[in-house]
């Protein structure tokens, strides 16, 4: 007989893990599917000192694995596969991996995003070391350094205005001349004095790899392809995050940003109708808050509405 699921959570960031404790400690022996980022978000930041109970801050990795080890504890079990294709037509749902068919009674989607990188290898050698996505985890260690961030939309905005808390100076750096910005973050940004704004403008070179911290960018500018060196202390990409839910097009309703469109907070639907069974939490379906403890309370509550949803079918 072939084994069916209780529940299979797919992700094992912070939303996976904790809806993995949650159902692990609700008897239902999870089974959590790492893909390509195993850990999340976190595990490639490096102190996080906003998650409650940790006074003195904990590194991301070592929040992380102190979850995966919760779990276990309570009987998850873990597999590192990438999830190539889903049936949420049928029941038990069927999850096909390039390895295996797995039967599942309830899913729990807690695939993340991704944050945008410019795919530099200079910029991907030094994340964790000066290279960021996310400046309410990073910014702080800034304090009076000079620092730039990359991105012409309200992501980036908002990050080079919060940095402006931390950072002696922000360079803002864009590729075009024109912002996707809203207007009102815009003119924010170009009315405060620690922020410069410099358009057409990319970076070619993350400079501090041997060193391993960040030391400067080699940037040019695209119109004349003059090049120069900008000396900073920190690069912040804000260039966007991409919801890891492309597989899920067409089984359940996403917004025109490919986020999951949930209900009741981690309920996920098709063409308005809730799915059965189906839940969805952390960044795959939240753009708005994006944090480890709101992604660990969306894990949460996931994991209790599947408990609920096995109960209420006799399991
Ligand atoms: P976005 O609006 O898609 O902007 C991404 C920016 O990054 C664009 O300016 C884009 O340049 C640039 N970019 C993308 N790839 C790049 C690359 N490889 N190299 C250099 N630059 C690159 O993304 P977002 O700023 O994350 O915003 C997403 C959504 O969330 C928007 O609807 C936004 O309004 C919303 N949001 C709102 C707030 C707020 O209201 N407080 C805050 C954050 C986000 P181009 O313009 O040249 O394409």
């Amino acid at each position: 007989m072939t084994e069916i699921r209780d529940t299979v959570i797919l992700g094992s960031g912070c939303a996976g893990l904790t809806a993995a404790i949650y159902s692990a400690r609700a008897n239902m022996k999870p089974l959590v599917l790492e893909g390509h980022e195993p850990g999340g978000q976190l595990s490639i930041t490096s102190m996080v000192e906003n998650f409650p109970g940790f006074p003195e801050g904990i590194q991301g990795p070592e929040l992380i694995d102190n979850m995966k080890k919760q779990a276990a504890r309570f009987g998850a079990t873990f597999q590192l596969a990438h999830l190539d294709r889903v049936e949420l037509g049928v029941h038990p749902f069927r999850l096909h991996t390039s390895a295996e068919e797995i039967f599942a009674r309830t899913l729990i989607i807690a695939s993340g995003a991704s944050a945008r990188w410019l795919g530099l290898p200079s910029e991907q050698a030094l994340i964790g070391h000066g290279v960021s996505s996310c400046a309410t985890c990073d910014g702080f260690f800034f304090r009076g350094r000079s620092i730039a961030v990359v991105g012409g939309g309200d992501s980036a905005m908002e990050e080079a205005l919060f940095l402006t808390r931390f950072a002696s100076k922000v360079t803002l750096l864009h590729r075009r001349p024109q912002f996707r910005a809203s207007k009102i973050m815009l003119e924010r940004v170009m009315a405060h004095p620690n922020i410069e704004l410099r358009t057409n403008t990319v970076v070619d070179e993350v400079l501090g790899v041997e060193e391993k911290e960040v030391k400067g960018l080699r940037l040019r500018e695209v119109t004349s392809g003059d090049t120069s060196t900008l000396a900073v202390d920190g690069l912040f990409l804000g260039i966007g995050h991409e919801p890891n839910a492309k597989m899920f097009a067409g089984q359940m309703d996403l917004d025109e940003e490919g986020y999951i469109i949930t209900t009741g907070n981690v309920l996920t639907t098709r063409h308005g109708v809730v799915i059965p069974g189906v839940y969805a939490c952390g960044d795959v379906q939240d753009r708005r808050y994006r944090q480890a403890v709101t992604a660990a309370g969306s894990g949460c509550m996931a994991a209790l509405e599947a408990e609920k949803y096995l109960e209420g079918h006799g399991h």
